[in-house]
């Protein structure tokens, strides 16, 4: 339906799957294999962006995603599927060359290929582009009271309502409020690092300081050498040095989906236990090969005598600012607590994403009037009063779901959950109501003896 301008127009939907970015796209595919008809072609993803791509600040044509293949947006829960990463390669002929390559983890560019190709061979679930979410709100009936759906408002004007709702945008850049009076053009976070380093300007000497210790800022300082020709880069941690990810075995069971239920049901301190202790195999350590790589660098430089690179240890960077043209950094060493200056002419932060809600989210809990922003253990948000509609949080349940939440391992599975327990909750409410629901066949899922539900 139409109202007013070409730009402000309204539709309904069954689903709305806001952000196609891995766990979306995996829950399309899950909808297109699980749910009847009726749902998946009534499914709409948006996406922010004119195409897909997966984290485009930092796809370096050498970075290698960190989990295998086989940990797709299906073959966990559907190997026989046509969305498989193999399948891929295979359409894009390059299944013998992959193998012959012998590895479990593809570059990031052509996972990110990947993501869009799948996109591109959805027959049911409609995928537009360039539609941002700009907000969300609660849709009530007409009794004012029970929540019915819920009502997205896009960037262009238009709004779209739909009884299901499933949000996975991702986290929020961290930027550390220290950095917050430099101006904009002095400072990129990893997640706009590749869209904008080519626009820097490039006549040296420049001066590069990097934030942070982990994968991302390690990328970034290995990354800008060649970015930016002949410049001077200093990477600045808080941690007592550069680290290999702990890639335990034993741990990175951890990972498995299946573990899910023992860390959801698992008591609070317990829960802590493990993120901490399985922060280094995820957010605190580096890739050995680049880890290598970069001492080796710096070894040669050294030899040379031509010291470009350096890496300041637990230090704190205690005020930012510009001085003059330059950024004016104050760096307090942790050891002795001396203060000290640096200058440069850029900086680029490794300082990861945000840990709470997104905004986007925080803004839709507000709305709703919740005092804490909660999921089932089929990530269905937990809101009050009567309701007949759900919305589904993917990538954010770290706290509850477990260290794998925000990544790839887990996808596929969740996907299966999500489809299942929309499914479940669409057939217990229009029983409720009188209307029928028609519950397809899931292969995997628990309510595979539901069909038609009164
Ligand atoms: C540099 C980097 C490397 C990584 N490597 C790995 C790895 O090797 N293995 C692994 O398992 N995990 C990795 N991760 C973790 C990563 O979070 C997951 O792989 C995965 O991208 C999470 O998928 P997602 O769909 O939840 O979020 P995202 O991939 O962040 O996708 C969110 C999507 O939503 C869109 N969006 C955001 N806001 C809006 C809006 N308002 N309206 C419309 N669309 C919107 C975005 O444009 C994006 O396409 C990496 C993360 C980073 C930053």
């Amino acid at each position: 339906m139409r109202v007013g301008n070409s730009m402000a127009w309204h539709r309904d939907v069954e689903l709305l799957a806001v952000g196609a970015g891995p766990a979306n796209l995996a829950l399309a595919i899950a909808l297109e294999e699980l749910a009847p008809a009726e749902i998946s072609t009534n499914s709409l993803l948006i996406e922010q962006h004119e195409k897909i791509s997966w984290q485009p600040g930092m796809l370096m044509p050498w970075a290698q995603a960190q989990v295998s293949f086989l940990k797709d947006l299906v073959t966990l829960r559907n190997p026989r599927s046509r969305f498989s990463f193999l399948n891929y390669l295979r359409s894009v002929d390059r299944l013998n060359e992959f193998i012959n390559l012998g590895t479990f983890t593809p570059y990031r560019t052509e996972i990110s290929d990947y993501l869009q190709w799948s996109a591109n061979s959805l027959s049911k679930v409609r995928v537009e582009y360039g539609r941002e979410c700009a907000a969300i709100g609660p849709a009530r009936g007409p009794d004012g009271k029970t929540h019915t759906g819920w009502l997205t408002r896009l960037a262009d004007g238009s709004t779209i309502r739909s009884r299901f709702l499933a949000i996975g945008v991702g986290r929020d850049a961290y930027v550390p409020p220290v950095f917050s009076a430099l101006p904009p053009e002095r400072l990129i976070h990893s997640t706009e690092y590749l869209t904008r380093i080519g626009g820097v300007p490039t006549k040296p000497p420049c001066n590069v300081v990097v934030i942070g210790g982990a994968q991302s800022a390690a990328e970034m300082f290995y990354s800008v050498q060649q970015d930016l020709p002949n410049c001077r880069s200093t990477m600045v941690m808080r941690s007592i040095g550069l680290n290999n990810y702990d890639t335990s075995k034993f741990t990175n069971e951890l990972y498995y989906p299946t573990f899910t239920d023992e860390f959801f049901d698992a008591q609070p301190g317990a829960r802590k236990q493990m993120l901490r202790e399985m922060h280094q195999s995820n957010y605190a350590g580096l890739n050995p090969v680049l880890l290598d790589a970069l001492y080796r660098q710096i070894y040669q430089e050294r030899l040379a005598g031509k010291q470009r690179m350096q890496i300041v240890t637990m230090t704190d960077v205690t005020s930012a600012r510009l001085d003059g043209n330059e950024v004016l950094l104050e760096l307090t060493d942790r050891k002795t607590g001396k203060v000290g200056e640096l200058r440069c002419d850029l900086v680029l932060l490794g300082t990861g994403f945000v840990p709470r809600m997104p905004g986007l989210i925080r803004r839709l809990g507000a709305e709703l009037g919740l005092d804490e922003i909660t999921v089932t253990r089929n990530y269905r948000l937990v809101t009050d009063g009567p309701s007949t509609a759900a919305c589904y949080l993917q990538g954010v349940n770290e706290s509850t779901h477990g260290i794998a939440d925000s990544l790839l391992s887990v996808l596929a599975i969740r996907a299966a959950e999500i489809t299942t327990d929309i499914l479940v909750y669409r057939a217990e409410i229009d029983s409720q109501t009188g209307q029928e629901a028609l519950i397809g066949d899931i292969p995997n899922g628990p309510v595979a003896e539901v069909f038609r539900v009164r």
